[in-house]
């Protein structure tokens, strides 16, 4: 059978992002008052409101052409932690017609290389902590020193070009671009990002995405949740309703991930709350924000959770004001789920389930639920509709397992400049999620499991052929296979199998003093740290064995690795 969400009224094609979020009054659209501010940067409460985001997003779009001559579908990157200026260096890009690619603001060189020459970025904005990295990628990538442009830190000398003397030069002379206007049902096509994901194979890849897919999903969570139901909001007294006008939250999950960048950046905002920027996570400091800035809603990850239901630090805290938080990105079990609810049983805790390509949310917990049930991700959204096929091609009923393969407005359209993976995994419009899901009669769904090769640590995906790859490059290396183990904190974390090269077995086996395993062992640990961004470095440890099993095809087997790893386990 076909799963339907219920019914959405057509999202606009012709409105780029930034004319949806800053220009335009939604029918139904929440109010916010002249006095709630949009963005409050958390260190300081300062804050911005509408007139100095659109007046900061003219002068910096302005600059952008004049000095980096930004064309049509250029690509920007904006590799900095979570920042006030964010949604501005987002929004003047788009003004301009171009594309943002947003980069994890700790990568390594070689990561962040791969990235911005997969979207060929022109420009670079960077946070100033940022520096080296972004200095020595630009190197190698061709791109200029000069078009990196730095982003403002509190406290410390500016770095230039500067960001904000950018924007102030743009605003000394009338605008020197002409804004770019969508028509109808160009808003489909036309890319306002690129995302990266791994999909269900293979190394991470630039998902492409449209204005339309964020401005959609932007309405289907809006429509699910009352903010623009003219009947929710007639009838449900506004202290009880789920989203209101003047609501804080927290901005504390990084905005480079889809998860920050739509929900929220964009929803968030679209719903006249305020957002507190936090720039690093830090688990007492996040309490201490939610205290200061008087935080209703969090959206946060399962391991943040761990921590409200662990750390000793909790108890000191007043929680009382929260009143919503949503948990999403990676599974929440329902034993969390319940510990979670007792520490703040005032608040609604409810669960998200969405990925890179298909623009974030696909379902979410519903309104007639207040905490949702346990371990269940909710319902699909409005607009969604969604087959659930087994593993014989059949399509499942209630209450049976089998692949989540999606449509809706909100899909996007596919890998950039890889048409091979977009075809495995967009087909005739539906997305392949590579989730194995069951949906019980009532609507609840359950993701039972994960078909595909990533794995999930804090809530980031990491792909096992990037970390093959790159071990493979580490001389002592002959065969590699990643898997991601369970982790109580981290969900999972990274394990490699190894199969040493001749050389380094040979060593090995003259090796009287039995350290030169261990040597290798450790080496190949630092190998990955030196190179790539903590969440993918090797927690999980590195076991040697003698091949790595593969099918006919070479496909390396992960199932009988998981099972090695789970025999291992019980060993020790
Ligand atoms: P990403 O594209 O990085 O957001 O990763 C998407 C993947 O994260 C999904 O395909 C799922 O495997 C996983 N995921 C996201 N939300 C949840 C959730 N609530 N429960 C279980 N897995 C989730």
């Amino acid at each position: 059978m076909i799963f339907y969400g219920d019914s959405l009224p057509a999202p606009p094609d012709n409105l780029t992002i930034p004319q949806f979020i800053l220009d335009t009054q939604y029918p139904s659209q929440p109010i916010r008052q002249a006095h709630h501010p949009w963005l409050i940067e958390d260190a300081t409460g300062r804050s911005y409101g509408l007139q100095e985001i659109r007046a900061r997003v003219q002068g910096l779009a302005s600059s952008l052409k004049t000095k980096f001559d930004i064309q049509e579908d250029d690509v920007v990157c904006l590799f900095s932690p979570n920042h006030i200026d964010y949604g501005v260096v987002i929004w003047a890009t788009h003004r301009l017609g171009a594309i943002i690619t947003a980069a994890n603001p700790t990568f390594g060189v070689e990561e962040l290389v791969y990235q911005l020459k997969t979207t060929r970025a022109k420009v670079i904005i960077s946070h100033p902590t940022s520096r080296d990295v972004a200095v020595e990628a630009a190197r190698l990538s061709s791109i200029p020193e000069s078009h990196i442009v730095y982003l403002p830190q509190t406290g410390a000398a500016p770095l230039e070009p500067y960001l904000d003397d950018l924007i102030s030069e743009g605003l000394q002379s009338k605008p020197s671009y002409v804004e770019r206007k969508l028509n109808p049902g160009e808003a489909k096509t036309k890319l306002a990002f690129y995302s990266f994901s791994s999909g269900t194979t293979g190394k991470p890849k630039a998902v492409a995405i449209p204005h339309y897919a964020l401005i959609s999903n932007v309405l289907q969570m809006s429509k699910f949740e009352g903010v623009t139901d003219p009947a929710y909001q007639a009838t449900v007294p506004r202290e009880q309703q789920r989203f209101r006008p003047g609501d804080v939250a927290i901005g504390v999950l990084p905005f480079f991930h889809i998860y920050g960048l739509v929900l929220k950046l964009h929803w968030i905002l679209f719903s006249a709350m305020s957002i507190v920027v936090i720039p690093k996570f830090n688990y007492e400091n996040m309490l201490k924000s939610i205290v200061r800035h008087k935080i209703t809603h969090l959206l946060l990850v399962p391991p943040q959770i761990v921590l409200f239901c662990k750390h000793p630090a909790t108890k000191n805290y007043d929680l009382s004001g929260l009143r919503w938080v949503m948990v999403g990105a990676a599974p929440l079990s329902s034993e969390l789920t319940l510990q979670f609810q007792k520490l703040v049983p005032q608040a609604e805790v409810n669960q998200g389930y969405g990925m890179t390509e298909t623009c974030t949310t696909t379902t979410m917990t519903p309104l007639s639920q207040r905490l949702g049930t346990p371990g269940s991700v909710g319902h699909f959204l409005p607009g969604v509709r969604a087959k659930i096929v087994k593993s014989d091609g059949s399509l499942a009923g209630y209450d049976q397992e089998g692949e989540l393969v999606v449509t809706g407005p909100q899909m996007t359209l596919g890998y950039a400049n890889n048409a091979q993976a977009t075809k495995e995994t967009f087909v005739d419009g539906w997305v392949r999620t590579g989730d194995e899901v069951l949906v019980r009669r009532n609507g609840d769904i359950f993701v039972v499991d994960r078909l595909k090769e990533i794995f999930k640590v804090r809530g980031f995906q990491v792909a096992p052929a990037e970390l093959e790859g790159h071990l493979l490059d580490h001389p002592d290396v002959g065969d590699a296979g990643v898997i991601g183990v369970p982790e109580e904190f981290s969900g999972e974390v990274a394990m490699a199998f190894i199969v040493l090269n001749a050389d380094a077995q040979t060593r090995v086996a003259n090796d009287k003093t039995g350290h030169e395993k261990e040597r290798i062992r450790e080496a190949i640990i630092k190998f990955v740290k030196d190179s790539k961004v903590q969440y993918k470095w090797l927690a999980g440890g590195v076991e040697f064995v003698d091949i790595i099993p593969k099918n006919p095809s070479g496909k390396i087997l992960r199932r009988f690795l998981r099972e090695q790893a789970k025999e291992l386990k019980v060993q020790r």
